[in-house]
């Protein structure tokens, strides 16, 4: 399958246009994209175990009353002992899943629901065909299909599990004497099953990664700038208030630098929008620089203002960041001659600092931070103010 992403070209460098870029017929991503994929799964395959079990297990009872009602032999008990065995270990299982707390439990239990359905299955068959060579044995293609496309496995998972099963129903099936033509009748009937249910499954499970990479993807679109690659006033909203509540949580402070390039319309007038384009991504890639702690962030607020949030930081170590952004800009020595403020072009920084557990709300900080830019402003530019 060929994966059509042309638009990929405009995006800004992301594991998941990377791996969408470079392909995935394995099945397989990166390593750190494999795992969050394999999380994804679980969460979002939590419904479909749950229904596949209870279609399971409802067709496991219904066909134990079948065998009660079609075989007439002593096997019969034997048959509805190992169905009994059977549903008591999915019911285990069943109520172990659906607690949902031990979640890194969820695939070995889902693999062994299916592997106990199969292997039960084969035994059931197996000890039918002691009796009566006639039983249907098809029904262990319904396990299969259930692997591959019901209990939300991975196709390498749902291929072993499989071989699995075939394996003891070839083993149990030379137990019970059944003739060699019909064994291999048998299990050619179910190799090929297996494989239309695995080329199934991989078109699914292709599918599925596809749509685990796109909608990261525009995840992350939706949440940064296009021109600069950083956060952009949404994703800032939100992580402003989450990080708010975390600082009044852990007592922690918090600082908001808001940055604007001064003069920065005469730039454009004077070298054209696109030397202006590059210079707003010569300062985002210096914001990004500047947020570098797991939960700091750099956002571009809009136009030629940025913002940069630093988490668990004083009210000093705030302001010495912020001078020393303005003076990296000021030694890029970005020509400007059109400003009144220097020769090359600048930014003004307002400052403000805050713990949220002490009185003030979110948006004091802000109006804090705003004041202090406009002051920077009016006080000549080129300037950090607190
Ligand atoms: P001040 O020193 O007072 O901040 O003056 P200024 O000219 O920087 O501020 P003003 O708000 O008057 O102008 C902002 C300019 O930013 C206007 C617009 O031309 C420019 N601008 C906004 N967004 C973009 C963009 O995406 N690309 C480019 N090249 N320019 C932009
Ligand atoms: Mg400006
Ligand atoms: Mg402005």
């Amino acid at each position: 399958m060929s994966l059509p992403h042309a638009w990929l070209d405009d995006v800004h460098p992301s594991p998941y246009a990377d791996q969408l870029a470079l392909g995935f017929h394995l099945l397989r991503f990166t390593r750190p994209l494999e795992r969050e994929y394999r999380a994804y799964m679980l969460e979002d395959n939590f419904d479909l175990k749950r229904i596949a079990l209870s279609v399971g297990m409802v067709l496991w009872v219904m066909f134990a009353a079948l065998d009660f009602a079609m075989v007439h032999s002593p096997e019969v008990w034997w048959m509805l002992g190992v169905r009994l065995v059977v549903f008591v270990l999915l019911a285990i299982c069943a109520w172990l899943i659906l607690q949902r707390a031990h979640v890194h439990l969820l695939l070995p239990l889902s693999l062994l629901c299916i592997l106990a359905l199969g292997i039960g299955a084969a035994l059931v068959v197996g000890i039918a065909h002691r009796a009566d060579p006639n039983y249907p044995y098809e029904g262990l293609l319904l396990v299969s299909m259930a692997a591959y496309f019901l209990v939300g496995l991975r196709l390498s998972e749902a291929l072993a599990c499989a071989l699995v099963v075939l394996l003891v129903y070839i083993g149990i099936e030379l137990w019970a004497g059944l003739p060699t033509p019909r064994l291999i009748n048998n299990v050619l009937f179910l190799l090929f099953g297996n494989l239309i249910g695995a080329v199934g499954c991989y078109l699914l499970e292709f599918k599925s990664r596809e749509h685990f990479l796109v909608s990261r993807l525009m995840r992350v679109l939706a949440d940064h700038d296009s021109l600069t690659g950083l956060h952009n006033r949404r994703s800032f909203n939100r992580q402003f208030e989450r990080l708010w509540r975390q600082a009044q949580r852990e007592g922690q402070s918090l600082a908001l630098l808001l940055c604007d390039l001064d003069h920065f319309k005469a730039y454009n007038d004077r070298y054209g929008h696109q030397a202006g384009d590059n210079v707003l991504q010569r300062v985002g890639s210096l914001l990004l620089d500047a947020a570098r702690r797991p939960l700091d962030m750099s956002v571009r607020l809009g136009g030629e203002e940025f913002a940069v949030l630093l988490y668990d930081i004083g009210a000093a170590e705030a302001w010495q960041r912020a001078e020393a952004l303005r003076a990296t800009l000021e030694t890029l020595n970005i020509q400007h001659e059109r400003s009144d403020t220097a020769s090359m072009l600048t930014m003004s920084i307002g400052v403000a600092c805050i713990q949220p557990n002490e009185a003030g709300e979110l948006a004091t900080l802000y109006e804090h931070a705003d004041r202090a830019l406009y002051e920077a402003k009016a006080f000549g530019r080129n300037q950090v103010v607190a």
